[in-house]
């Protein structure tokens, strides 16, 4: 069974989610990676060593949605599969790319049970669903965080450069980037989530300057956002992002099913509250129960102390 994957990247540098997304679609059959974008050298390089590519596509152009999904229609009939990661260019151009193949897309896989059958969370996450795609063709988002990265294989696939350059109708005039020396949140070994508890904007650095000593994301609850404390793209939760990371600690957070529905994929869950009836309280590996503004403290001077630094 053949299988295109589309590579997220950014910044020069394939996203983290790529590795994963390609070792959840091997288990499907042999991968050809597709590379859009300007100046891709050093990108379609780093795909090309991914264990289970078997070939890079590249094509010029820039990963607006229109003219992705028309490039994508024209290459799907050579494949059984069409996978891309449930990020933002994937929740984009797949629905777009179903509905010109006139297919049903089976969207945020999180475990693949076979050439056809596939699980997926709904309802936030409080069940799975499984899917039976019966279609002759197959167009799939994969939700990175639930499968692990795709090590490198030790051989260089194929580069094939394709002659038909991406044509959109949108033009992208400007790039806003948030500037951040921490790491992305959705793929973050480690991240600390800051609830509406922290009080103020100024107090999030409090929790900033933890995850600078432990190499971690700093992430938020919807309250925290919504009361300007912490940037939209911190959120984590039903509308937010989904993490998977090793641990996650969770600082005055109370637990609500939003939230909790961002964060099932995390392994170890560490929970700071006043409270130690907070749901979150309860469902954490370890709790510490106190106030966060004398236990922050004490935590990264003891890291201090241990001379920890990532
Ligand atoms: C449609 C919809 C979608 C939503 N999507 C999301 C989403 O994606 N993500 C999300 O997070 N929420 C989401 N929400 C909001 C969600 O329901 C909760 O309101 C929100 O998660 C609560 O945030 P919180 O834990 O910061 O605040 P609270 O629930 O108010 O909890 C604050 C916690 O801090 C503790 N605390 C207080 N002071 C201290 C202290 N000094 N030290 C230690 N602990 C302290 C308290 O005991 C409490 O447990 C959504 C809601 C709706 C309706």
């Amino acid at each position: 069974m053949s299988v295109l994957v589309i590579a997220d990247h950014d910044a020069g540098a394939l996203s983290p989610a790529t590795a994963r997304v390609v070792q959840g679609a091997s288990e499907l059959g042999p991968i050809d990676l597709l590379v859009i974008g300007e100046n891709t050298e050093n990108i379609a390089a780093e795909a090309a060593a991914l264990a289970g590519v078997t070939k890079v596509l590249t094509c010029q152009g820039a990963v607006l949605a229109d003219g992705l999904a028309t490039l994508l229609s024209t290459l799907a009939v050579r494949y059984h599969y069409v996978v891309a990661s449930a990020g933002s260019v994937g929740k984009d151009v797949i629905p777009r790319l179903a509905a010109k193949l006139d297919l049903m897309p089976v969207t945020d896989i999180v475990k693949i049970l076979g050439p056809t059958r596939f699980e997926r969370p709904i309802y936030a996450g409080n069940a799975v669903q499984t899917v039976s795609d019966n279609q002759p063709r197959h167009v799939l988002t994969l939700r990175a965080s639930a499968f692990r990265p795709a090590a490198s294989s030790g051989t260089a696939a194929p580069i094939q450069v394709l002659d038909s350059p991406v044509d959109s109708a949108v033009k992208l005039l400007a790039d806003h980037r948030t500037q951040s020396d921490t790491p992305d949140l959705a793929t973050a070994q480690i991240v600390i989530g800051g609830g509406i508890a922290l009080g103020s904007a100024e107090n999030f650095a409090l929790i900033e300057n933890l995850a600078k000593k432990l190499g971690a994301a700093v992430g938020a609850t919807r309250a925290a956002v919504d009361a300007g404390y912490a940037p939209n793209d911190w959120q984590i939760g039903q509308t937010g992002k989904i993490i998977a990371p090793d641990l996650y600690i969770a600082i005055g957070i109370s637990g609500a099913l939003q939230h909790l529905a961002g964060i099932q994929g995390a392994k170890k869950i560490l929970a700071i509250n006043t409270d130690a009836e907070a749901p979150l309280v309860k469902l954490a590996d370890v709790a510490l129960v106190g106030d966060l503004f004398e236990i922050i403290p004490q935590l990264i001077a003891e890291l201090d102390r241990l001379g920890v630094k990532r």
